[in-house]
Formats: structure tokens, sequence, C-alpha cells
């Protein structure tokens, strides 16, 4: 392939204007992404393109076009996903029905302001973009029956807190046979490499090893339909969705080619000129209506303008985004006679239920979803209904262990007093009948103060037992996640490690990485910490595909209500994040494996005093922001209270001697968390020094000294082994025999 994909996405994603922020596609960089996984992509898109080189060579295409009202040669059942956080992303039926509407008139070649395809005369040559521009004879239709048979009005809604900064890992929430049908996933936002700016992706046809569960198309739901949430009410075209669904039926950017160059065949159609989008041009982005002769790439014969009018372009406004050429309407018709065959066929238009009539009599779908499912004792959580697939008149909720146990609300708030888990049901009702939801378990009531007085070094990885505790992860993006490690630690032989994701596999760049601490007693207390080390070493990656942010971050915070709700305690920002300094060029995330060699690759992170509440009931919280970098490790979580913030805790320390008594030597073990100046003295019952064991700095971890009854001429009785650690001291009885 001579076209440079990552270059073309890079000037798009490049672009900070917001108007042009929000219509960029990310399908480029998507391709770009899959073909790292799956390098299989890579042949097949040059078997795609050779394949419509070949199908031109017999294509006639079909007469009677651009009929209001004809039927269609292609009928495509369509599904339409709206995942959502119960925010306005959860769009009406009206605005998804707009959009269909609008695919319909777009891919038909009926759109009303086609009247500004251009035809002209340029360097004295007429040309006519108006006589190419062509009817596909693709109609969309919401399914009616969904993959079992049962009756659905073609919208599936999902609850998920991962609307916002969506992309391939949250399909398969969400998704039905993409063979048969044409999937469409409405968001809130889509995390595309780059945090923001894109407002749609779609996949290619060529097969691939992992595709078939991200088949189809996603898009932002501003840029879905033309009424309710949707900006397009500020132009007559509504064209993101166009613009994906003709890269879903093998369409590229008229710009597929390597900048500067202006390759003909770059987006292997003929009757497209050749095109640069260059974020670096003097020409304004978007809006050429002003220069409608504006012509980037002049290597054609005859040299024609740039064709605005093409949806596969980024213009939008009155003059531009209105049509698809001949040629690109061969290429779909390529695609759906190959790639995608079956979508089409009769025996699929009756199992998907396209031509039946409106279907009123479906039954509702029962949803629903909860602000925390784990909370306290004494306190309330609000239920928010989801349910869809047909109106609903009536709510039934039960809630046993509840106050109140029930409720016909829509969105009811209840208050949970005692331990334990409960069950929640939903039932609802509509004219097409009624639904039951029942979620076992759903609620988790923690007693208050579920962990005693007294103070802890919660250092458990090496004993892998955190979950038992009480301790738990969470994260924004569930496919990439801590593991347990023993490549590095900081005190002990494991900690836990998030992987870094070199090409944004997981595609979790921008999320976080929640670890979340059962409830603590610090009632009374005024001088607690909480604590931990970790090491992370940037390495950033190209802002291309997704690293090179600044949003890196490191979080903590405390809740004093169980998790409800959170106050943010310390922020470790970018600038201060690497513990290896700023020596990102050489630990490139994509070359390089940073393990921490030692406790100097480490960083310490504590909150005391004032910033831990004095409070029966404390949770922490750390935060990890990943934006592209390398491995991050975390260890040595510890809490408690103090005098200052050196003091170590009994329980801590775990001094022991044993064998004790013994007759010929016994072995002195101890723990430190951290590097510490440490004394070892072996004193007399009298308080007389009979020898200095050890002076000087220890690292941390666990200690072991040999004590032998020759070695220091004990005679039989009583000593006492005395430690001094940072000024603090601890002793413990012998008895030699
Ligand atoms: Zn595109």
């Amino acid at each position: 392939m001579k076209k440079l994909l990552l270059i073309a996405s890079l000037a798009i994603l490049g672009s900070t204007s917001s108007l042009q922020a929000q219509n960029s596609c990310g399908t480029d960089h998507d391709f770009a992404e899959k073909a790292k996984k799956y390098p299989e992509l890579i042949a097949a898109r040059k078997k795609f393109d050779a394949g419509f080189k070949e199908f031109l060579k017999t294509y006639k295409p079909s007469s009677g076009l651009n009929k209001k009202g004809s039927i269609p040669k292609y009928i495509i059942p369509v599904v339409v996903h709206v995942l959502h956080d119960n925010g306005s992303e959860n769009i009406s039926d009206a605005q998804i029905k707009s959009e269909i509407d609008f695919l319909n008139l777009s891919f038909r070649n009926l759109v009303s302001d086609s009247i500004n395809r251009r035809q002209d005369t340029f360097n004295g040559i007429f040309y006519s973009f108006k006589a190419l521009a062509a009817d596909a004879e693709i109609e969309f239709k919401l399914a009616k029956k969904d993959p079992k048979g049962n009756c659905t009005n073609g919208i599936v809604r999902v609850q998920t807190p991962l609307a916002n900064k969506a992309n391939d890992e949250l399909k398969p929430i969400s998704v039905w046979d993409t063979k048969r049908y044409f999937n469409i996933w409405v968001v809130r936002s889509i995390n595309k490499g780059n945090s923001v700016g894109v407002a749609g992706y779609a996949q290619f046809p060529m097969g691939f090893s992992g595709g078939a569960s991200t088949d189809g198309i996603m898009v932002i739901h501003q840029e879905f339909g033309n009424i309710g949430t949707s900006q397009a009410g500020q132009t007559p075209n509504v064209t993101t969705s166009t613009h994906e669904v003709g890269h879903w039926l093998g369409l590229y950017h008229p710009f597929q080619t390597q900048m500067d160059t202006c390759e003909i065949d770059g987006d292997e159609i003929l009757d497209t000129p050749p095109t640069i989008f260059s974020a670096t041009s003097n020409e304004p982005l978007r809006n050429r209506c002003n220069n409608k002769k504006f012509n980037s790439c002049t290597l054609e014969v005859p040299d024609l303008p740039d064709m605005q009018e093409n949806y596969m372009d980024y213009f939008i406004g009155n003059c531009a985004s209105n049509m698809f050429t001949k040629q690109q309407v061969a290429r779909m018709h390529y695609v759906l006679e190959t790639y995608r065959n079956q979508l089409w066929t009769p025996e699929n238009l009756a199992a998907t239920g396209v031509f039946e009539t409106t279907p009123s009599n479906c039954k509702p779908i029962a949803a629903f979803n909860t602000s925390a499912r784990i909370t306290c004792e004494g306190n309330s959580l609000s239920f928010n209904d989801n349910s869809y697939n047909n109106t609903i008149t009536s709510y039934n909720w039960l809630f046993p262990g509840a106050t109140p146990s029930s409720s016909t609300a829509k969105r009811p708030t209840v208050k949970y007093d005692v331990a334990g888990n409960y069950d929640v049901t939903l039932i609802v009702n509509g004219p097409g009948g009624s639904d039951t939801l029942t979620k076992p378990n759903y609620i988790t009531i923690q007693a208050n103060n579920a962990n005693p007085k007294g103070f802890y070094t919660v250092d458990w990885w090496y004993q892998n037992n955190w979950q038992d505790k009480g301790w738990s992860f969470e994260y924004e993006s569930p496919n990439r996640k801590f593991e347990r490690t023993t490549a590095a630690s900081y005190n002990q032989n494991a900690s836990m490690l998030l992987p870094k994701d070199p090409f944004n596999q997981l595609m979790t760049v921008g999320t976080t990485a929640s670890l979340i601490s059962p409830s603590f007693d610090f009632s009374g207390i005024s001088n607690g910490y909480f604590a931990f080390n970790y090491a992370f070493a940037q390495g950033r990656l190209p802002s291309s595909i997704g690293g090179g942010g600044t949003n890196e971050e490191i979080k903590v915070f405390v809740s004093t209500d169980c998790g409800k709700t959170w106050t943010t305690r310390l922020t470790v920002g970018s600038s201060s994040i690497s513990t290896i300094g700023n020596t990102a060029t050489s630990i490139l995330a994509s070359s390089v494996n940073f393990i921490p060699a030692d406790q100097a690759k480490w960083k310490d992170v504590m909150i005391s005093g004032a910033s831990i509440p004095s409070n029966s009931n404390v949770k922490f919280k750390i935060d990890f922001r990943y934006q592209g970098g390398n491995n991050f490790f975390l260890d040595n979580v510890r809490l408690g209270s103090s005098t200052g913030n050196g003091e170590i805790l009994n329980d801590e320390l775990k001094l022991s001697v044993q064998p004790n008594p013994f007759a010929t030597s016994t072995k002195l073990r101890y723990f430190l968390s951290n590097r510490k100046q440490v004394e070892i003295r072996i004193i007399d019952i009298t308080g007389k020094e009979i020898v200095t064991l050890y002076s000087g700095e220890q690292s941390a971890g666990t200690q072991e000294i040999e004590i032998g009854k020759s070695q220091y001429e004990l005679s039989s009785g009583i000593y006492f082994i005395s430690l001094t650690i940072e000024g603090q001291k601890f002793s413990k009885k012998i008895v030699v025999e």
C-alpha cells in the first residue's frame, strides 16, 4: 500500500479548532490501530482493493436512478445501540429515525441541496460534478426482529459508565450478528487515540480475526440525526453518519494519499479529484463555499478543483458534502456483492422483519441501574429506569431489605439500614406487555466501621489476598487491569502492575484504573496517614496514536460516606509523575519494558494529618489515569496513625527471634517498609551493651540477622535485643541456654 494512513489521521486529529475537532473521523486511525493488532489486515486491504478493480471490469451501473420511491437494489437491516449513562446521549427514538431518514436521502441521491453540485469551467475545461453524482440504490431500515426473532423497534439502549470515551472495547456490550445487521453504536464521546475530537468511525469491510464483534460504525450523539441533541441543525446536512457508512461500505477519503504527493488513485476511485486535506494549509479547513475553485492537487488530467461536494471529504456547509460519485457507488455495490452479501438477501430481510409494520406490539425490555452498588448502612441509593423497546406505562420496583421495599416511581430512592447483599427487581408494563428483570445480589451494604480501629501495613500483594481484606480495583477501561507481578517490588517480592499498552490495542488511553480501600475507623485520630509507593516511566508515544498527552495523573481521594462521594486530597501531575526523571525518549513504551531495578526508581506518596478525616468510616481511593506511558507499578500501600510521618508500628515491624530460647544460635527477623537508619545492640539485664550487631542504613524488606552464642561470647541467661530505627526504640527479650 502506497498510502500512509497515519499522516492523514494526524492532520485531522491534530487540528484544534473546536468546530473542526468535533467533525473529525477516526476511521483511518482505527484501521492503523487494528492493523497493528491484526497484521493480516494489511494484506486483506490490498486484496480488497484489487478485488474492486476486478469487479469494475464487469460492473454495469443500473439505470432508472434517483427516483424517489423507486425500489432500491439493496435494503439493509439496521440496529442502533444507544450506549448511554443516563445523560443527553440517551437520544430519542425520533432523533434516531431522523438519521435513518437522512441516510436514505443521501444514499439515494435525494438530498435537498444537490443544487450546489458544480458545473463549471476550470482552467478552460468544462466539468460537471452534478453529472457524476449517483444514486447508490441503498436503503436502510430499522430491524423489526432481533436475532432471536423477538419483536424490536431496532433500537437497543444500554446504560454504561463507558459511554464517554467509547471505542471498540465497548461494542461487545451490545452487538447483533454483524453479518445480518448493520450495527450502529451511538455514544456520548469517542476515544480513538486522541481524547477529543472524533465524531465517528467505521470498520472497513475486509475481514480479520477480531472483527466480527466490532463491525459497524460508532457516532457521537451530536452528529446523529438532525433533531434533539444533534448539532446538525446548523446546516441542512447531517453528513457524519453518511460519511461513516461510506467507509463501512468500503470508501476511503479523497485525501487518502501520502501528504503532498496528490496520488491520483489514493482513494481507489478515479472520478474523485485528488485532494490534500492539510491542517497546515492557509486555506480555511471548512466551508470553502467562498472559494469553490480551491484546488489542492494539480497533477491529475484534466485538472479539477477539489470536490468539496463529496460525502467522503470533510467540508460541511450548504456548498459541501452532498454526493457520492458513480464510481464510489460502484465500490459500495462491490462491497455489498462480496464482503457484505448476506445483509440484503430476501431470507435475511424476512428474518430481520424489515418489511413488517410498525412494532407497536413489541414488549418493553426492562433495564435499570443505580448510582452506586456498594454503600454503607443507613445510606440511600437512587435507581434509574433504562427500559426500552416500547412505551412504558407503569413501573413496579421491588427492593427487599430497603425502606420502602417497593415503588412505582420511574426513578425511586430507597434506604438500606442493615449490612448484606440485596436483590432488586423491576417490572415494566406497556402496550406490548410486561417484562421483569431481577438482578440478584445487586446491592451490597457494608457494615459501618468494617475495620476496627488499629493500624495496618496493607502490603498484601505478596500474599495475594487483598480481595479478602476488602480492597478492590475498578476500571474505566475493562480490558486492561492490574495484575500481581513478581517482576518488581518496592519492599517484598510482589507488586501490582498495570501493564503498558504501547499500541493502544486495549484502547484505554485517557481512562483511569483505581484501587479502592475498605472502610477504616479514624475517629478521634488527628495524625492519620495513607501512603503508597509507585514506579512509572512516562515513555510517551506520538500523539497520533494517543500518547504525548499531559494528562497522566495519580490522584488520592478520601470518602466518609462509603464511596458515594470522593474528595481529592492529592494530585501527582504529569510534570512530576515519572519516577525515573524526564527520560521519556529513552524509554519508549513501544520498545522498552520498564521495570524499576531498585528503590530509587520508586516514589513515595502520602497524605496525612488534616487530609485524613477524623471519622469512623474512611475509605481511600487511588486513581491512575493512563495516557500511553510505560508500565505502572503500585506497592507498599499502608495506612495508620502516627506521631510523625515515620512512626513504625509493632504490627508492621513483625519483630521476631526464633528459636527462643536457643542453645547455639537464633535468627532475628524484622520488616522495614522503607529504607531506614537502623542500629541493633545486644544488652544484658543490667542495661550494659554486649555488642553492636548493626549500625547503618538498611533497605526496605524483611531483614534477617543470625546471632551465635559463641560468636558473641554469650553466657547462659537473659538478654535484650535493642533496635533503634530512625530514633524509635524496640526491644525483644532473648534467653540463652
Ligand atoms: Zn472518514
